[in-house]
Parts: C-alpha cells; sequence; structure tokens
C-alpha cells in the first residue's frame, strides 16, 4: 500500500505514454560493447536489466528469479543460446518467458532452428536501437495480452483442434507445441478457410505495426509451422506469388 501511494506521482506523469514499461528483462550477451549498447538502450525505456555473459549464468538467473523476457544472445562462450532457450521450453516453470533471439548475419538455419526450439523473436546483429526496443515492446505487449475475444473459441478443422484462448494446438488430439508467433500465423489463416492473406497481411496481423517484417520470416514461421503440424501441416496452402490460405476441404 505505501508503495502504491510513493509511485502514484511517477504512474501520473506516465498515464497513457508507452514508458509505464516496468517490467525485468534479462540480458544475455558475451560482448561487452553490444551488452552495454542494449542494456543503455533497454533501461532507457524503463525497463528493469539484469545483464549476464554466459548461458550458465542465464540459467542460474532465471532460477534465482524469473525475468519478464529475456534476450539471449545466440553464439555464447559455454552453453549457445540455442542450448539455453531449449531448456528454459523444457521446463514447466520456464516455458512461459517470451525469449527474443540476437543472431548473427548469415545465421538464417540458426534462426529456423531459434524458432523451432521457442524462441519468440529474433533480431539479427547489426540492430538499430531503436528497432530493437520496438521489437522488444512488442514481444512484450503481445504475450502479456493474449486474444481474449476468443477465450472461449475452439476452431476445428478436420484433425486439427485450435482453442485459441488456451493458446493449445491438438493433432489427432495430441498436443503441439507453437511458438506465441506459430500460433498466432495459425490462427489468422484457420479463422477464414479458402481467404488468401499476402504475408504482409499476415505480418500485419501477427505484429501490429511497429515491426519491420520481411516476406521472409513469414516463410520461416510457416515452414515450422507445416512441420509441427505434421499431417495438418497440408492445411497450410502456398499460393504462389501471392501468399497463404487455409484449405476449405480439409
Ligand atoms: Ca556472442
Amino acid at each position: 500500500m505505501l508503495e502504491a501511494v510513493q509511485t502514484t506521482g511517477v504512474a501520473e506523469r506516465e498515464t497513457g505514454a508507452e514508458t509505464m514499461a516496468r517490467e525485468a528483462i534479462l540480458l544475455v550477451e558475451d560482448e561487452d560493447d553490444i551488452q552495454e549498447l542494449v542494456k543503455y538502450n533497454l533501461e532507457r525505456e524503463g525497463y528493469r536489466v539484469t545483464a549476464v555473459g554466459t548461458g550458465e549464468a542465464a540459467l542460474q538467473e532465471v532460477a534465482r528469479r524469473q525475468p519478464d523476457l529475456i534476450v539471449l544472445d545466440l553464439m555464447l562462450p559455454d552453453l549457445d543460446g540455442l542450448t539455453v532457450c531449449k531448456r528454459l521450453k523444457a521446463d514447466p516453470e520456464t516455458k512461459g518467458i517470451p525469449v527474443a533471439m540476437l543472431t548473427a548475419k548469415g545465421e538464417e538455419p540458426d534462426i529456423v532452428t531459434g524458432l523451432e526450439v521457442g524462441a519468440d523473436e529474433y533480431i539479427t546483429k547489426p540492430f538499430s536501437p531503436r528497432v530493437l526496443v520496438a521489437r522488444i515492446r512488442a514481444v512484450l505487449r503481445r504475450c502479456a495480452s493474449p486474444d481474449t475475444d476468443g477465450a472461449e473459441t475452439v476452431l476445428r478443422r478436420g484433425d486439427l483442434m485450435i482453442n485459441v484462448g488456451r493458446h493449445e494446438v491438438r493433432v489427432q488430439g495430441r498436443p503441439v507445441s507453437l511458438t506465441y508467433t506459430e500460433f498466432r500465423v495459425l490462427h489468422v489463416l484457420a479463422q477464414r478457410p479458402g481467404v488468401v492473406f499476402s504475408r504482409y497481411q499476415i505480418v500485419d496481423a501477427v505484429r501490429g505495426e511497429d515491426y519491420p517484417v520481411t516476406d521472409r520470416s513469414v516463410d520461416v514461421q510457416i515452414v515450422g509451422l507445416r512441420r509441427k503440424l505434421g499431417s495438418c501441416g497440408r492445411y497450410i496452402e502456398t499460393v504462389r506469388g501471392v501468399g497463404y490460405r487455409f484449405r476449405t476441404d480439409t
């Protein structure tokens, strides 16, 4: 109660502003200058940042105190980012923490793997601090406020069941583990079977506006999605030169 009273002034000054962010972010980056740059920019946005330089230190820190989001570099001196991410996503205690992965240019295969092991976002180095902050804000926003409009909605198409409110997907009754973005892509398509969505429409529906996405990242999501959906992967149809649609003849 006392705390609430003491912080009222701050809250009032920032009402309606995007600077209300006070989430805790764990930054895992071994290069000092990049760590410094990212930390500085996130703290300037009001985030509370804890920075560590190794994968082991990251896992220890998460066990000690769970952050609201992890910014995870791919190449680390001990455990690499993929391993760290895989471990976090395999643990029911930590699987819900969003992970934004930092990758260098030309590490496309690692991006795909990163998404497969459950990373929620990837940011390619070199990045502008503005883009980095915008993407992290977007991840936090979409993870903090899952669709409430579909709290009780269940979509069924053939062997596929999508529980929108629970963010749960099943194929022939078996649960399929999707990342947040994969789920959103699937939801967008399956909601309107037969309708062709361009990559940009998908990007818009999934991300919001403050995110510069390429066609390619949608393709990456679709590849991962099809693979995870197994026999239901064929429900997502490529419409050459246009985009994707959910098949009506499932
Ligand atoms: Ca590194």
